[in-house]
């Protein structure tokens, strides 16, 4: 389809272009060329034609033909783990599921069970839906009418294959129906833990553009910056990818309160779950190389599982909801008289102790004192 295109473009040394580089949607790729890697470009783009649908043929066929290759182990859920070494500490995520407006919560289903739909089964013969990519200045687009491209999160897939086939140690996992909620990933957490009894840290392939290691999903941290700041410049020296904050969720969501470090890679997707997604090829390529070359024996490891590290306190709210114990402290611990504090939130709101004095007897906020000098 493509094959010369990338051939063309493919050198074994890449130009850092990220000067001129703003994103996919301009058609420019976050560098000039395309990197050898272990798998070649050519089965991303094949994985990007199959339409896979939760439980759909293509869905099936990926799986066959990239996955069971490396002989995986599956969970009763359909959930697929490939290991390598022995007893990694890094588990690697990615789901194969795409998303899919015409089917409900993006999966194919047959008949009814009460009130339920049944998910049909999975069939290899039936329906095998492949859609058409184009590639421009090394980014692949959706060349067919469709709900997207895939490359969330084929783009995943790819890239752990990738790393399979350089025998980077650690737990490849695989999993089903990400978009329908991380139902598959839910399951593995819940009735699968000691499959995860020496793992450490837990990366998803699956974050949109080329900046992100992410720190935090759904508002909860997820890792620690330490980690993340170290993936971050063994992914790029020069410090354009950096922890992020704001992720939304993905499959290592689920393992938030079992493993230390969680995360969730730019793996140079845009625009995902629409017609209009883009995968900047250059940059799948680069991030499978610079992974390889990651010593993950020394990777930091600082995050307490399930500890909120108290990032959501606010000092207000201590005083709110402890008034006695923060009195107590000031007075007893910090040594302060009634008389300096007082003192101190006059200075602050530009009046006397008197005034203080005056509004914590009406029961008062402080702003109204303003109110009373402007009459
Ligand atoms: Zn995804």
């Amino acid at each position: 389809m493509t094959k010369s295109m990338i051939q063309a473009t493919t050198k074994s040394n890449t130009k850092f272009n990220r000067t001129t580089y703003k994103t996919p949607m301009h058609n420019d790729p976050a560098f000039d060329d395309i990197e050898e890697t272990p798998v070649k470009i050519d089965a991303l783009l094949d994985i990007l034609s199959l339409v896979r649908v939760s439980n759909s043929a293509a869905e099936e066929y990926l799986i066959d033909h990239y996955i069971v290759p490396h002989n995986p182990e599956q969970d009763t859920y359909g959930n697929l783990f490939v290991t390598v070494g022995e007893n990694p500490s890094v588990a690697f995520t990615a789901h194969t599921d795409t998303v899919h407006s015409a089917y409900d919560f993006n999966r194919y289903y047959v008949g009814k069970k009460g009130n339920k739909k049944v998910p049909t089964p999975r069939d290899v013969a039936n329906n095998l839906e492949r859609q058409a990519i184009g590639i421009r200045n090394n980014v692949a687009y959706l060349d067919s009418e469709n709900d997207c491209l895939g490359a969330d999160d084929g783009t995943g897939v790819w890239i752990m294959l990738n790393l399979i086939k350089a025998k980077v140690p650690g737990l490849y996992c695989f999993y089903r129906d990400e978009e329908s909620g991380r139902v598959g990933s839910e399951w593995s957490a819940q009735h699968d833990k000691e499959r995860y009894a020496g793992i450490d840290m837990m990366l998803s392939f699956d974050r949109k553009g080329t900046t992100d290691v992410i720190t935090h999903q759904m508002g909860a941290r997820c890792c620690s910056e330490l980690f993340a700041e170290h993936i971050s410049k063994a992914i790029d020296p020069d410090g354009h990818v950096a922890p992020d904050d704001g992720g939304s969720f993905t499959d290592s969501f689920s393992f938030i309160d079992m493993i230390p470090e969680c995360t969730n890679i730019c793996v140079g997707y845009y625009r995902q779950h629409t017609a209009f997604e883009e995968q900047d090829l250059t940059w799948a390529a680069y991030l499978v190389n610079r992974l390889i070359a990651i010593d993950w024996n020394i990777v930091p490891v600082a995050r307490e599982p399930g500890k909120l590290n108290n990032e959501h306190l606010a000092i207000v709210d201590l005083v709110t909801e402890f008034p006695d114990d923060v009195a107590e402290i000031l007075e007893t611990h910090l040594g302060l008289t009634t008389l300096e504090l007082a003192t101190m939130i006059a200075e602050l709101n530009f009046c006397t102790t008197d005034d203080v004095e005056r509004l914590v007897e009406k029961g008062n906020q402080m702003f109204p004192i303003y109110e009373d000098w402007a009459k």
